[in-house]
């Protein structure tokens, strides 16, 4: 379809400083090298960003290490960091509506959601992990070894953190990480993914800006394989925290076995969303519709396996292809837009590589999956009907607007379809009995059950997956366990006195 695409953009921001950010300075690649960063709406170029090598991260690292081993941050008192955080927080809200501009340039979503999600949410973060840092308390254990102890633990700093992040949520992920890692008083070099360097550079910006002092918050753009690589096998690096594709996670995991640096990942997934017969079918067809293009469907817990019990199948595929027909597919700067572009041109081909073997394969395509506009990455946003287990469609990741609809007869048919998956990252449940809805999220293998609801995410909700979708978790107090060292002190304090 060749439809002219208005482009409203009195409303983008500037881009500008795109050097890289180390040790409070903006600072050119050493190799004086730059790569592209493209507006996926157009295609066109936006800025030239220095391109960071091993070099470049070598330098990031030694000046997190020294903020770490010499400077005040894991030093200050807890209330002056937790200040700080709380400063940040307020900074990102200030600069809403600049950072969600950044974020539909460089990735394409929609300003509007950029601004009520990704940067309110990331805000809600610092503010919530600011909470945490004068709590994080250590405990005294009563041990039965023969003499007298006082036992006790300290929870502290892993040390120099490297930061690894996708481009489907630039800013998003930047805090999921950047927040904790800050929280608990370590120091970091954040590599946000080449696609979208853009908004991660200013929230490096944002955190000098807030009192966050140098050296502290390095970020590096810079592709993958090298800058990525770089910081994955770096050996002052403590701790990699990562999230992107399960394939880059595994390169991630052994890439990080030098120095045995702890890891959390957070990887693929194919979320199976299940509509029982006796779900509010309403709620759950526009619910089955968000859970998929929301985001362009470009969401690691996109709701991509839709099981729908038999006696609602017609029903739910009737609906949620007319939901995928009504959405307005457009610039993300344009207010009617409710889907925009996918990342790039080299991604629409592999979500369109995906559709064609759904064809081939013999499932019956009933909206969708046809690119559209004049230039830039759209594809219109796809329902698979009468999919079946065995197609690549069901089972692999497609990270795009495309939904597989699958009948199912009863409980235990739809739990043993929904767990015939390698991935593990979060589940959704419609259904009106409430006594199923709990012994399906029991059931359900997978890090996060969304019970009548999808894709709710807060700052205070741990977040991860279970199989391959990942190790570890974000936000909420979980999070802290892996910013974290406990150190266990036991000092002999001599003999009991007789009353105790
Ligand atoms: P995608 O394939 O969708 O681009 P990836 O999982 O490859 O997703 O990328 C997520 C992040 O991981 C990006 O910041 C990317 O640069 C980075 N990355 C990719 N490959 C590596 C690697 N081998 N080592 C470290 N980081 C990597």
């Amino acid at each position: 379809m060749s439809v002219q695409i208005p482009r409203p953009r009195e409303h983008a921001p500037s881009i500008g400083d795109t050097r890289l950010l180390i040790d409070g300075q903006r600072i050119d690649a050493l190799s004086g090298g730059t790569f592209a960063t493209v507006d996926p709406s157009t295609g066109a170029e936006l800025a030239q960003v220095a391109e960071g090598r091993s070099e470049d991260i070598d330098r990031a690292v030694q000046a997190a290490r020294r903020a770490f081993e010499s400077g005040p941050w894991p030093r200050i008192k807890p209330n002056e960091r937790a200040r700080i955080l709380h400063r940040l927080g307020d900074l990102i809200l200030e600069h809403r509506d600049e950072l969600a501009g950044l974020e539909a340039l460089d990735n394409g979503k929609t300003f509007a959601t950029a601004r009520a999600y990704d940067i309110t949410g990331a805000a809600e973060l610092f503010h919530y992990m600011a909470g945490w840092v004068t709590k994080l308390e250590g405990t005294t254990i009563p041990i039965s070894f023969p003499g007298n102890f006082h036992t006790y633990t300290r929870r502290e700093p892993v040390g120099v953190c490297g930061l690894i992040v996708p481009w489907n949520y630039p800013f998003g992920q930047s805090a999921w990480k950047v927040a904790p890692a800050l929280a608990c008083g370590n120091t970091a070099v954040l590599k946000p993914a080449e696609q979208t360097p853009l908004s991660a550079l200013r929230l490096g910006e944002l955190a000098l800006e807030a009192g966050v002092p140098e050296g502290v918050l390095n970020v590096v753009p810079g592709f993958g394989g090298e800058a990525g690589a770089a910081l994955v096998a770096h050996d002052d690096v403590a701790k990699i925290a990562f999230t992107g594709s399960t394939e880059t996670g595994r390169a991630i995991v052994r890439g990080a076995t030098g120095n045995v640096k702890k890891v959390s990942i957070e990887l693929g997934g194919k979320s199976p969303n299940i509509v029982f017969a006796d779900a509010d079918l309403p709620t759950a067809i526009a619910g089955a519709a968000a859970g998929i293009f929301f985001n362009q469907g470009e969401v690691c817990t996109a709701g991509s396996r839709l099981y729908v019990q038999e006696a609602v199948y017609d029903d739910v595929v009737a609906g949620v292809a007319d939901a995928a027909k009504a959405l307005r597919i457009g610039d993300g700067f344009d207010p009617a837009t409710d889907v925009g572009p996918l990342i790039s041109g080299a991604h629409r081909d592999v979500v369109r590589g995906y559709v064609e073997a759904g064809v081939a394969a013999g499932a019956e395509l009933v909206a969708g999956g046809e690119p559209v506009g004049d230039a830039g990455y759209f594809l219109s946003p796809a329902v698979f009907a009468d999919a079946r287990p065995e197609m690549s469609i069901v089972r692999e990741e497609i990270f795009g607007p495309v939904v597989s609809v699958i009948p199912f007869r009863d409980v235990d048919d739809v739990v043993a379809a929904a767990n015939d998956s390698p991935f593990g990252l979060a589940a959704g449940v419609w259904t009106e009995d409430v006594g199923k809805a709990h012994r399906m999220a029991a059931a359900l293998e997978a890090g996060t059950v969304w019970v009548n609801c999808y894709g709710v995410f807060d700052a205070a909700m741990p977040f991860g997956g279970t199989k391959q979708s990942g190790w570890g978790k974000e936000m909420g107090h979980a999070v802290l366990e892996d910013y974290t060292e406990a150190k266990t002190v036991c000092v002999d304090i001599g003999p009991a006195h007789p009353a105790r």
